[in-house]
């Protein structure tokens, strides 16, 4: 790109969509003709909506020729996608879609670096969150195979995952609900997993035993189970976070094997001397429930015919790629600050000024404050995030 001192940073990052949109690959979902498309200007993110595009070609140009810097597309398929309002589409069905953002996450850097601000801890946690969303809930809970979900980063600070089984398409909004009701756990009683028996004998302990769920079970039980192992395994600060008081954190841990033994016959009262014993463990499972319910955007998975960011289209709010990840698998290693990287070639001169280290493809970069030279994505992202204005592009 020639020197382009007179240029304002709009124009230049125009520009640089639109050279992305040029050679773009990979920009069209299935049955495309069947998608409603909506696009956004850098106020609203979707400004103009009912918007069909036959082929990928038409799509692409589209995208290039105008520099959209917002592009969403339905997880619903329509007979006629431009035709409105909404019911003279004539609806065909709709993938289920899961909205996962670090905003909805309460993260400790979150209270020192703010929300608008995404460092290397909260791109690791969100991508955590989703790959247990994947591996803990729609695949072993629901059924459904590895092929039939698709998982795209958002291009900002977290991840969209569609499930495109057969058998999902034609949900209608309620049985949408109930399926985020299970996976944020709040439709669970503490009766559901927990309940009061006898012991043998009058003389094995005093009182009731608390009869509770083993990590051999089925949904929700064996994750309740399973995830109480694990924190005591991990020790007491995480036996803490799931919601235990310290103190019976410590009496917990320090009885670990004897507990273990307990859980693994679904036998929750091993420990003697803890006082209100189902107040502990309910509070237990209300933690672990919020912890999960928080991280899903339900209204996205509820509404049939909501729009969400294009895969592989540009996100004008960072300049990275919604990037399409091969496999939910690659969720493991996926590093959105190299990995959806649109910008690559050549650098720019930026007036800047940020507060914390930012790294993107793998170095460190700022804080800053005042005139620099830097990779054009870097460029691109703080300008984009409201932190500099590129003086020159080179
Ligand atoms: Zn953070």
């Amino acid at each position: 790109m020639a020197a382009t001192g007179v240029q304002d940073s709009a124009t230049i990052v125009n520009n640089l969509i639109s050279d992305y949109y040029r050679s773009a690959a990979d920009l069209a979902p299935d049955r495309i003709s069947e998608r409603e498309f909506g696009v956004g200007n850098y106020d609203i993110k979707i400004a103009q909506r009912h918007m069909s595009f036959p082929s990928e070609r038409e799509l692409r140009n589209y995208l290039s020729a105008n520099s959209v810097p917002y592009v969403s597309a339905s997880a619903a398929y329509y007979r006629f996608p431009s035709a409105r309002p909404m019911d003279r589409k004539g609806w065909l069905g709709s993938e289920l879609v899961f909205d996962l953002d670090v905003t909805d996450m309460d993260l400790a850097c979150q209270r020192s670096h703010g929300k608008s601000w995404v460092c290397a801890i909260c791109f690791d946690e969100v991508r955590k969150e989703t790959a247990r969303l994947i591996y803990d809930f729609l695949i072993p809970d629901f059924g459904f195979s590895e092929s039939e979900i698709k998982v795209n980063f958002s291009g900002n600070r977290g991840y969209h995952v569609h499930v495109s089984s057969a058998d999902i398409l034609k949900l209608g909004a309620a049985a949408r609900r109930e399926i985020t009701a299970y996976i944020s756990g709040s439709g669970i009683e503490f009766g559901d997993l927990f309940r009061v028996g006898s012991y043998a004998t009058a003389s094995d302990r005093a009182g009731k035993k608390l009869l509770g769920p083993r990590p051999t079970d089925l949904g929700w039980k064996g994750k309740v189970a399973k995830k109480f192992t694990e924190s005591l395994n991990a020790g007491i600060d995480s036996l803490v976070q799931i919601g235990l008081d310290r103190e019976i954190a410590t009496k917990i841990y320090r009885k670990k094997e004897l507990m273990k033994l307990g859980l693994n016959s679904g036998n929750w009262d091993m420990i003697a001397g803890i006082k209100s014993k189902e107040q502990v463990w309910k509070r237990m499972l209300e933690t672990m429930a919020i912890a999960q319910g928080d991280r899903i955007d339900s209204n996205v998975t509820n509404d049939p015919s909501h729009l969400l960011r294009l895969a592989n289209s540009i996100h004008g709010g960072t300049g990275l790629i919604a990037k399409k990840l091969r496999s939910p698998r690659e969720l493991y290693r996926f590093d959105p600050t190299k990995d959806a990287i649109a910008f690559r070639k050549g650098f720019a001169t930026i007036d800047a000024n940020t507060t914390f280290e930012l790294r993107m493809n793998g170095q460190k970069f700022g804080p800053y404050g005042g005139r620099i030279r830097v990779p054009i994505y870097v460029a691109a992202y703080l300008y984009l995030k409201g932190y500099a204005k590129i003086a020159a592009v080179e």
